[in-house]
């Protein structure tokens, strides 16, 4: 991956769950552009700081926090603290941390999946927002990664995991019209089945017919769609949730 536009010189960027996988590819892209990036992880340090280096290897700017986006607020209020304390100040939020857990149907979760699954990808994200809207600055952008999973034919294969990232595309409405004002837009991008550590080979493997190119996302084909949207170019789109997923539903 190489980007060097420098778009993004003099901005500042939080990326929830960026030790590994989507997060991690939008963390090197938004250094790559000259942004300032805090790279957050809950439990992997070895791997959030290989993202670090590889940022600052290339002359960015990014320093590796440790937070547990989810039932303690408290933990993304320290995120956006860290934006402000390290670098001055925040331009850009990428909400991706997320966890998917148990299996297919209403009867795939346990109740303990069911409160994790709620707190990682609905409850820490709401309260990060607040948190970050609080100082966003002017002409800021906002992502929140969902899943194409909401709106796929097969979304009983998810069990509770479709309904817990829901809420995402209502915080993105509910911010967007807050922070207009502002200039700030919020957006949700909804991958499709993308090659990463969430998803097992035999998923994938299964999941490439699910899209009309016949092969699974990678994680830099949902990081060029994030680069357009918090692209200080990008005035107009806003409130707004993008399919990012080969055209892919599993009812095709
Ligand atoms: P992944 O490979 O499993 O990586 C998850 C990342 O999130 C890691 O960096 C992990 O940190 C971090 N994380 C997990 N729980 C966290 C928490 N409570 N607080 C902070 N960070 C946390 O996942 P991925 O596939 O890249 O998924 C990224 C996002 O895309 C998720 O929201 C997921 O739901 C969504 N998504 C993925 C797919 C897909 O097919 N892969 C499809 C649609 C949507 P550690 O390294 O410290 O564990």
């Amino acid at each position: 991956m190489s980007l060097n536009s420098q778009l993004l010189n003099g901005k500042v960027a939080i990326v929830t769950g960026a030790s590994r996988g989507i997060g991690r590819e939008i963390a090197l892209h938004l250094g790559a552009q000259g942004a300032a990036v805090i790279v957050n992880y809950a439990s992997n340090a070895n791997a959030a700081k290989e993202v670090v280096d590889a940022i600052t290897k290339a002359g960015g700017r990014a320093t590796a926090v440790q937070a547990s986006i989810g039932r303690d607020i408290s933990q993304g209020n320290k995120l956006v603290q860290a934006a402000v304390d390290a670098y001055g100040g925040l331009d850009i939020l990428v909400n991706n941390a997320g966890v998917y857990l148990g299996g297919a149907g209403s009867e795939g979760v346990t109740e303990e999946q069911f409160d994790e699954m709620f707190a990682v990808n609905s409850k820490g994200p709401f309260f990060l927002l607040r948190a970050a809207s609080k100082v966003i600055r002017n002409n800021g952008r906002i992502v929140n990664i969902s899943s194409a999973s909401l709106a796929s034919g097969a979304v009983s294969l998810f069990g509770a995991y479709a309904p817990s990232k829901a809420p995402l595309h209502e915080y993105t409405k509910l911010f967007a019209a807050e922070l207009a004002g502002r200039g700030v837009t919020v957006n949700t991008v909804m991958p499709g089945f993308t090659a990463t550590d969430m998803l097992s080979d035999k998923i994938l493997e299964i999941a490439k017919a699910s899209s009309l190119f016949k092969r699974v996302g990678t994680v830099e084909d949902v990081a060029v769609v994030v680069d357009f949207l918090v692209s200080p170019t990008n005035n107009w789109t806003t409130a707004q949730s993008l399919h990012v997923s080969g055209g892919g539903t599993l009812s095709r």
